[in-house]
């Protein structure tokens, strides 16, 4: 047997079913009318964001990286819960103004920003985080045609990483970001340009569980705004920390240890150089956000054995869950927590692989899981769903097409 991932914490049970809030998951399938259902928790938003802004200090701000889930009421919902919002495309620029989020909360980052999506930012009023020369003189030639003062930050790539994380984002070659050592002589470009200077951003990494690492990391980029903006010859108005704060997905994994990063946040801003005195930070965070407060729920069509080894074919599988498939950034496969929703309290039965319904044998949502035993009919629950699933998966893929979604 194979382990699972942990559950996390916040669930109920009711009936003997899995509960979100107050209602059990076959109780929110008749509430969708079908699976494959995307269930996201309200009430877990609500208290990882609380729990957040305990930990971090005041001066630290809370930005939503809406690659993580761009569903519509869950933007709506951090609209009232963090200040800022970062997106990747003019796409999920005009989700976050559907959204009714207001321009200055929003900053735009990612390498490849076409011309017509630098027009849309520049006149929508958000900030650019600049990926490249290049990109730098497109912004500001596309704001001297519409005759606005573009908001302008550059996104710095560091020579280091965030240790441990499962996607790296800075050190050495890489597409994100500007060179550190090039990024002066830009900075004082665009600040001599009449572009509204809005500071660096810096991101390092993604889904760390180390505290250890990721105070390593703010520490490093601390020092380099530091030095990046005395070499710019400004103070720096803003300053997007990054974030990499990582959620349990697999057996062994411990949640971060949010007060030990926060506590090393509150000394750090306590002594910062004179010349980010005045300086606005913030971290961006994804799938610390909602990754835990989503559930994948997906009805077994079939139970067989080959060889042995018992199929529980679902009505779901990795056209909505990539990730629990082993196939979105993990090197090894290894098994996301996943249970028999319909049968949350029952014991152990047997030994049991859960797959979707796709032609490929990658899909795979549970490798010889411990499970009760399951039925057709009964529900499947994937967790750690809320984060990089059905935005994130090719649900194209062989025609069965997307999952429905609910925010309870
Ligand atoms: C993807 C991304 C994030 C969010 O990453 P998570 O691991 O979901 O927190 C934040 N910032 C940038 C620039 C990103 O590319």
């Amino acid at each position: 047997m194979k382990p699972l991932g942990p559950i996390p914490p916040g669930f109920a049970m009711i009936d003997g079913e899995l509960a979100i809030g107050t209602r059990t998951a076959s109780a929110l399938v008749a509430e969708a009318g079908q699976t494959p259902l995307f269930v996201y928790s309200t009430a877990m938003i609500r208290r990882r964001v609380r729990d957040l802004l305990a930990a971090l200090p005041s001066r630290i701000a809370i930005h939503y990286a809406v690659k993580a889930n761009p569903y519509w009421p869950i933007l709506h919902l951090m609209s009232e819960l963090v200040d800022g919002f970062d997106i990747a495309s003019a796409g999920e620029l005009a989700l976050v103004q559907q959204a009714g989020i207001a321009p200055h909360r929003i900053s735009f980052a990612g390498p490849g920003k076409r011309t017509s999506e630098l027009e849309a930012a520049i006149t929508a009023g958000v900030t650019l985080n600049l990926e490249s020369e290049g990109e730098a003189g497109r912004a500001l030639d596309a704001a001297a045609r519409l005759g606005i003062t573009p908001r302008l930050a550059i996104r710095v790539n560091p020579e280091f990483d965030l240790k441990g994380s499962g996607m790296k984002m800075g050190g050495g070659a890489k597409q994100f970001g500007i060179d550190a050592e090039r990024v002066p002589a830009l900075a004082r470009m665009v600040i001599a340009s009449g572009a509204e200077w809005r500071g660096f951003h810096i991101f390092a990494g993604s889904q760390a569980l180390s505290a250890a690492a990721i105070i390593d990391t703010q520490a490093q980029a601390l020092a380099l705004v530091a030095q990046l903006a005395e070499a710019s010859g400004a103070a720096l108005p803003h300053c997007n920390l990054g974030g990499g704060l990582g959620i349990p997905y697999f057996p062994g994994d411990e949640p971060v240890d949010l007060a030990a990063i926060g506590d090393a946040l509150g000394e750090a801003m306590a002594q910062l150089p004179p010349v980010l005195a005045q300086t606005q930070f913030c971290l961006e965070l994804g799938r610390y956000l909602v990754g835990e407060a989503g559930v994948y729920l997906t009805e077994i069509i079939d139970r067989k054995v080959s060889h042995g080894e018992t199929f529980l074919i679902t009505d779901g599988g990795l056209h909505h869950q990539l990730a629990a498939s082993g196939n979105f950034g993990t090197v090894v496969r290894r098994n996301y927590p996943v249970a028999i929703a319909t049968k949350f309290d029952a014991p152990v039965q047997e030994e049991a692989s859960v797959v979707g319904c796709l032609c490929t044998p990658l899909d795979r949502l549970a490798e010889k899981g411990g499970f009760p035993r399951a039925e057709v009919g009964d529900l499947v629950a994937v967790f750690c769903a809320g984060a990089y699933g059905a935005s994130a998966s090719p649900a194209q893929f062989l025609g069965h097409g997307p999952a429905a979604e609910i925010l309870v």
